[in-house]
């Protein structure tokens, strides 16, 4: 007879599945699905149950018994296996390590997949027919007895209450006639109202644009939300997803950044009160255990998240909505370099329910299958709240004296702002006090040994740090190569704006607002309540600002620096600084007051800062695409990356060369692939390691894969190189 083999996801960096048998003394089935401890090596492992073979009598291997079934009933669905085999196909990367990703941490590691339990007592059947004389002589398990028979059942808390001890507990527990059973608590309570708590009369392209939206119900169609910076996006998913809602069916928001969640998480629950939940890494386990719990059994209605959250199991998934969608950290950019955009949009094909990509800014790719009638654009061209959108100044820098920094035109303007009783948000994408230090003696500066980059100045504390590999050292007293103490610290950041502005302006609160300021987990939101004061300040800060905010007195925005990345070395940097400016632009003027933009920059004739001046993305993105599509690079084909690193420089790039020479690809595959490398990457020398890259383009993506699957299972190969860590990056978004 054949034995049953059940195949198990194991979280190791390896690409295989791992058959065992089932567990001995096991007689209910096992499911896909369910978690499962297994002996791995040495070592025990929890699993994923993932599917049964048959044992062929040929097979002379030795199988090993799984060792215990963790849940009775599975805790993934096959829409949930669907979407972690496809990811792991797509992206090449291992499915054991994959599977992972869908649970919270503890329930990972194999703890019990429970909300908190209180523990109960009742009578037992033995208890229940207990005559109270035969227990005259104990009147506290009388008492008990008495009790239980009233109520049926209560809590050992309530019990201490009635001033039953333990021994009396576990006295009628030995005697059999009472005991014990826990029961988990669940924190959500169905919510009965259907109507949204608040809402907002929608103007016609809002309606249009709810309308459409909610048509497309238990359809997998993907809409581009796509409207300028404070048009009632938000408005309108809110208003789309109410009647998902109401169908009993649950929604999934995916949001960028963890910053955004509260003030995500406060609108919806504006609306919707409690059946709003957010997911997201500042959780702690339980409350992430809640979530995940809540989804999965579909008690609660709305999750928000960060990229995360689109692996959450949900038990009736009715829309999945990505906010930003243009937003560089829906991708995970080491190990699984999934994005979280195009993962929920293959999850909505699996459960076939409409997406939105919402976005003032849509990224290049979206535009594309938006152009390829791929997607249902919905445009939303004026700002909800009647507000126009900013004016735009460039302040040409040529030639002119400068304060730290900040010209006189931007210095008046805010003075002038500030006196009217306006918010002013000064806007440059660098942290730290200045992002160089120079001996001016002897011309050492302040190279990071670990990394091709400057360690950058920061004087609260004083130390310098580098932003790439994170090493600090003291600040020095004297220049290490030639002992004197004469040095400039060369640029600028937002610690030395933020000093010169509070001498500048000493009457009014300069708030530095940058992933420095706000390490705490709850400062952020904190700076944001006090910044909807609307007193008169400054915000001053780095991109943490640009994303998503709603800071209605805020008129004036100025851009120290609106050069820096127009020359990048990344293909994708002007699509990039676009965005970023068009964001940071978009913070202005947003709710009754009129904004302005003031751009400084030293080549204010450049195309692009033109582009942005006219204050138009989508001119811009369009002839970006032009562009792209005649130097046909992505999205016009597709990209993937090998990238290798290792200790040595050479070491990493004959490894790839190495991989290249001696892979044998079929010719049909090699001739539908572009192959560009190896190249070390853009900043070479990172955390101690040299790291070179090999880019492969394919028209077509499934050829991509094709040598992306040949490549990666050499890459398996254990003789290949124990001294390089390799990886591979599917549609790869950023070369630093
Ligand atoms: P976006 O998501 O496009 O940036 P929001 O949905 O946040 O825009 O809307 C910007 C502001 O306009 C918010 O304060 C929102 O409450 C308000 N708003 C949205 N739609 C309307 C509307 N139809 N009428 C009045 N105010 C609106
Ligand atoms: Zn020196
Ligand atoms: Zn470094």
């Amino acid at each position: 007879m054949k034995s049953e083999l059940i195949e198990v996801l194991v979280p190791i960096p390896l690409m295989g599945k791992f058959s065992y048998l089932p567990p001995k003394n096991h007689i209910s089935p096992l499911e896909v699905g369910s978690r499962v401890l297994v002996p791995f090596g040495r070592r025990t492992l929890v699993g994923v149950v993932w599917s049964f073979t048959k044992k062929d009598s040929s097979d002379k291997r030795k199988y090993r018994h799984i060792k215990e079934l963790l849940d009775e009933t599975p805790l993934l669905n096959t829409h949930s296996m669907n979407l972690a085999e496809w990811s792991s196909r797509y992206y090449h990367y291992p499915l054991g390590e994959i599977i992972s990703y869908f649970f919270p941490p503890s329930i990972r590691k194999g703890k019990e997949a429970k909300f908190k339990e209180s523990k109960y007592i009742e009578l037992t059947s033995k208890g229940s027919f207990l005559s109270e004389e035969e227990l005259s002589r104990a009147p506290n398990q009388k008492k008990l007895v008495a009790l239980l028979k009233e109520k049926k059942e209560i809590t050992l808390q309530s019990a201490k209450a009635f001033g039953i001890g333990t021994s009396v507990i576990n006295g009628l527990i030995d005697k059999g006639y009472i005991k014990r059973f826990a029961r988990e608590l669940s924190p959500y309570k169905k919510f009965e109202n259907n109507k949204l708590l608040a809402t907002k009369k929608l103007n016609p392209e809002q309606i249009e644009a709810v309308n459409t939206i909610k048509k497309a119900q238990n359809k997998n169609i993907t809409f581009l939300l796509d409207g300028i910076t404070g048009s009632g996006k938000t408005e309108v998913y809110l208003q789309a997803i109410q009647e998902v809602v109401n169908q009993g069916k649950q929604a999934l928001i995916l949001i960028p950044e963890i910053g955004l969640a509260p003030q995500a998480e406060e609108r919806f629950k504006e609306y919707f009160g409690d059946r709003v939940m957010s997911f997201h890494s500042a959780k702690n386990d339980r409350e992430k255990v809640d979530a995940w719990l809540g989804a999965s059994r579909g008690l609660v209605d709305i999750i928000i998240g960060t990229r995360s959250s689109v692996f959450l199991p949900m038990k009736d998934l009715g829309i999945i909505v990505v906010d930003e969608e243009h937003d560089l950290s829906f991708k995970q950019m080491d190990k699984f370099r999934y994005s979280a955009r195009d993962m929920a949009l293959y999850r909505a094909k699996l459960e076939k329910v409409p997406v939105v990509l919402a976005s003032a800014t849509p990224s290049l790719e979206t535009l594309k299958n938006a152009q390829e009638d791929k997607y249902t654009v919905l445009k939303l061209s004026k700002r909800a709240t009647g507000a126009s959108l900013p004016t735009f100044q460039a302040v040409d820098l040529r030639g002119k004296e400068l304060y730290e920094g900040l010209s006189k035109e931007l210095l008046e303007a805010t003075r002038s702002e500030l006196l009217k009783g306006n918010q002013v948000l000064i806007f440059l994408n660098r942290r730290g006090y200045a992002p160089s230090m120079i001996c001016k003696v002897c011309g050492w500066v302040s190279n990071c040994e670990r990394c091709d980059a400057l360690m950058t100045v920061h004087k609260n504390p004083l130390k310098l740090h580098c932003h790439h590999c994170e090493a600090q050292k003291l600040y020095p007293n004297k220049c290490p190569s030639c002992n004197s103490n004469d040095f400039l610290t060369y640029g600028f950041g937002t610690e030395r704006i933020e000093e010169f502005l509070q001498n500048h302006f000493p009457d009014v609160t300069t708030l530095r607002i940058d992933s420095d300021s706000t390490r705490k987990k709850e400062t952020l939101n904190e700076y944001f309540h006090e910044v909807r004061k609307g007193k008169p300040m400054i915000l001053l800060g780095t991109q943490l600002l640009a994303k998503g905010h709603h800071f209605p007195d805020v008129t004036l925005v100025g851009i120290i620096d609106a050069d820096s990345g127009l020359f990048s070395a990344d293909f994708r940097g002007s699509e990039r600084v676009a965005q970023l400016m068009t964001q940071v632009s978009g913070r202005a003027g947003r709710d009754k007051k009129p904004g302005r933009v003031i751009l400084q920059s030293y080549c204010p004739d450049h195309p692009q800062i033109e582009e942005i001046i006219t204050g138009s993305y989508n001119g811009f993105a369009k002839k970006l695409l032009e562009e792209r599509k005649s130097s046909k690079i992505p999205p016009f084909t597709f990209q993937a990356k090998i990238f290798a690193e290792s200790p040595k420089s050479l070491v990493s790039r004959d490894f790839i060369l190495n991989l290249l020479n001696k892979t044998k690809i079929d010719e049909k595959i090699r001739a539908n692939v572009r192959i560009v490398g190896p190249l070390p990457s853009i900043m070479e020398k990172k955390s101690g390691v040299y790291r070179w890259e090999l880019s492969i383009f394919s028209k077509n993506r499934s050829n991509l894969h094709k040598y992306l699957d040949i490549m990666q299972s050499r890459l398996y190969d254990p003789k290949l190189s124990k001294q390089v860590r390799w990886s591979i990056d599917v549609d790869p978004l950023s070369s630093i």
